[in-house]
């Protein structure tokens, strides 16, 4: 049997972490839970709910989040192997960057500015106030990212969070958890600002839905929970539903940047970023070129038999209208996709690229395959290509990419593509701060319209006016 050695140190690391936790932290009790996981949901919103209260200063905010940067810097590869380990999905050396870009770019509670208007008629201050206890649902995909980022943002509010992550991703999203209380505490003196119940599961998410003592609903996750949580909490809610984000490439662009972006964006973390580039559309005179410098990047064109051979292994009810991804497929590398349909391809390979020509209703067009599988459609021309583009996007409103000159062409992609984020002429991770001007979040609301999240999002404004006086002018 062969182990890999990051599993070996992961295991290790996680022998290592309870052991420490058994010795320096008091034992865990129904009620006390442990450092953030607790038996019984009542438990962890009434625990958050007390933390918050002594979490009430900005200055003790503002540590909060430089402890949790830290210990995020500090554990980013042990969660990261921790996360492909338990899932299977992604690599190691992407979920580490992952890890780094939000602990170092995620905004703090320097972003909430409060505002004042003066008059003749007195002064209005504008506040930012906390909503109290957030309940956060988290993915498989990005289990610490996303655990790292929403306690940053949110306490940077005021907030405290009840979790309710992925129960695939039960394991690393607990010890991000955890690792990030037992930090907060050791520094700062306040327990369970971050809770979850130990063991998540769909029924538990959705009781958070309603709640009490909730009062801010955030989703991040795919279509289905997105809709289950419309149709049933009562609460305000955000949505970071599921993307399917299409990057257009015009006769003008530069093919070598174009190639570069596309191939670093769609085969990081193996495609399991929701804003990821997931299918290319080309104008057809540059197609063939483009292929060309995609594959000088490393990726692997395959035929359309052997995509087909992929379709069948990694998706359910395919062929069919209904097909979507098996969770078992997800996020793996593209050798592994690869052998699983019966021919094989570099170790080494990130990318795996099949010409589909004018197919816009191919599979691996249609639907959200977080795989480094890519499709790439060639259009007649960039009318065509950006009709194509709002077609697969579905209305989603996540993420669409251009690699252009023209500014016209620019110009018109940006007004009609609906989404939160529109990246030209880079990787779509740009549009997250990774190689792009702006803060970080692994929630990019989408439906209910925020986008990139950060703390002023997870805020209530709170308008106090007094009549009359206090203006100094
Ligand atoms: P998923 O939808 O399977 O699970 C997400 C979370 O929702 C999990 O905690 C899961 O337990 C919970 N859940 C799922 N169905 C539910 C239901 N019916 N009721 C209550 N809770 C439910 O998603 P995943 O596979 O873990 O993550 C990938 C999906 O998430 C993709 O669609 C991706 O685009 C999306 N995503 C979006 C963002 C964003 O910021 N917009 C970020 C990351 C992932």
């Amino acid at each position: 049997m062969s182990v890999r050695r990051a599993e070996i140190e992961s295991i290790v690391n996680q022998v290592l972490s309870q052991l420490s936790a058994a010795a320096g932290a008091p034992a865990p009790s129904e009620t006390s839970g442990d450092w953030g996981v607790f038996e019984r949901l009542e438990d962890a919103v009434a625990a958050a709910e007390a933390a918050r209260r002594r979490a009430d200063t900005i200055a003790v905010r503002v540590s909060i989040v430089e402890v949790i940067r830290r210990a995020a810097r500090r554990n980013a590869r042990r969660l990261a192997e921790m996360a492909v380990q338990e899932t299977g999905m992604g690599r190691i050396e992407d979920k580490v960057k992952k890890n780094l870009l939000v602990a170092e770019r995620t905004p703090g509670p320097e972003v909430l500015n409060p505002s004042a208007i003066s008059g003749d008629t007195g002064l209005t201050l504008i506040e930012n106030a906390p909503w109290g206890v957030i309940a956060s649902v988290t993915p498989s995909t990005n289990p610490s990212a996303t655990v790292i980022n929403n306690a940053i943002s949110m306490i940077s509010g005021g907030n405290a969070v009840v979790f309710a992550p992925h129960p695939a991703a039960k394991r690393t999203s607990q010890e991000t958890i955890k690792i990030l209380n037992k930090a907060i505490h050791e520094e700062v003196g306040i327990d369970n600002l971050l809770t979850c119940v130990r063991q998540p599961s769909i029924e538990a998410a959705q009781q958070l839905f309603t709640f009490p003592g909730i009062n801010l609903l955030v989703v991040t996750g795919g279509e289905a929970v997105v809709e289950a949580a419309r149709d049933t909490t009562n609460k305000r809610l955000i949505a970071a539903g599921a993307g399917n984000p299409p990057v257009v490439v015009d006769d003008t662009a530069d093919l070598a940047r174009a190639a570069r972006s596309i191939y670093d964006g769609a085969s990081f973390d193996n495609n399991i970023i929701c804003c990821d580039e997931k299918e290319i559309i080309a104008v057809d005179s540059i197609a063939d070129e483009l292929l060309e410098q995609l594959k000088a990047c490393g990726a692997v064109q395959i035929t359309r038999e052997q995509a087909e051979a992929v379709a069948k292994v990694t998706l359910h009810d395919y062929p069919g209208p209904q097909a979507r991804p098996n969770h078992r497929w997800v996020g793996r590398d593209a050798a592994e996709l690869a052998a699983a349909a019966g021919f094989s391809v570099p170790e080494s390979c990130r990318l795996l690229l099949v010409d589909v020509g004018s197919e816009t209703d191919y599979v691996f067009a249609r639907i959200e395959q977080m795989m480094p599988l890519l499709p790439l459609l060639r259009a007649r021309d960039f009318d065509q290509a950006l009709e194509w583009a709002l077609l697969l996007e579905r209305g989603l409103c996540h993420t669409a990419g251009l690699h252009s000159r023209d500014i016209t062409n620019m110009d018109t992609m940006a007004k009609k593509v609906n989404t939160s984020l529109f990246v030209k002429n880079g990787p779509h991770l740009a549009g997250l701060g990774a190689g792009g001007e702006g803060w970080t979040s692994m929630t990019i609301s989408t439906p209910t319209g925020e986008g990139v999240t950060n703390a002023s999002t997870f805020v209530r404004l709170r308008r106090c006016t007094l009549v009359g006086s206090f203006r100094i002018v």
